[in-house]
């Protein structure tokens, strides 16, 4: 395979993305200089090295000097330790934090359960996910918010999260609520605007 295809083959690999849009990319980068190229290949290889996960949410955040295990929101005192959200990635915390109308703690999953999967609790962070509610169930939570999206996959994810979380929930008496009434369905999390988000937290059930 030449180096057009074997590239090809790389972008195939990044969400949505089909054979011809991953040679679009590849045509676009032959089209620019080498330092665009360059640049875009130091900043590839810097991704893993200055950013990491959150040691209690897992969310990605870039590493400091101090050498911080969790990421500043994690380390936020003013934050409300009685509630807990459960989102499936980086962009759907980024997506709550923007409408301002969220002032507990997160966990990002890391990904979503597809339907008829054999190994759900492989395809997200299930282990790290009881350990910290677990954690936080001691120190005096009171509410998990599922925070996924209206779509097949997304109800999915949430019904297994509240199946892997039922045992500790009845523990330590913890609501257990979903964004789910105030989307609409089809809705990306991602994609919500403020509004929206803010309604739907409001009419959580
Ligand atoms: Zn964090």
């Amino acid at each position: 395979m030449d180096s057009i295809n074997k590239l090809a083959e790389l972008f195939k690999e990044f969400p949505g993305i089909g054979s011809r849009q991953a040679k679009r990319f590849v045509y676009y980068l032959l089209s620019r200089n080498s330092g665009y190229l360059e640049n875009l290949a130091k900043l590839t290889l810097e991704l893993k090295r200055q950013i990491k996960n959150c040691s209690s949410c897992f969310r990605f955040f870039p590493a400091d000097a101090a050498g911080a295990a969790q990421c500043a929101l994690c380390r936020d005192a003013a934050r409300d330790s009685a509630s807990l959200m459960i989102v499936a990635r980086d962009a759907d915390l980024e997506a709550i934090e923007k409408s301002h109308s969220y002032n507990g703690f997160y966990f990002v999953l890391g990904g979503t359960v597809p339907i008829l999967e054999k190994e759900p609790e492989k395809k997200i962070r299930s282990k790290a996910l009881t350990g910290l509610v677990k954690k936080r169930a001691a120190e005096g939570l009171k509410e998990i918010i599922i925070a996924a999206s209206v779509n097949a996959e997304g109800e999915n994810t949430a019904d297994f999260v509240a199946k892997l979380l039922t045992p500790i929930i009845a523990q330590f008496n913890i609501k257990l609520s979903g964004l789910g009434r105030g989307l609409s369905t089809g809705t990306e999390l991602e994609y919500s605007d403020a509004d929206t988000i803010k309604n739907a937290l409001k009419n959580r059930s």
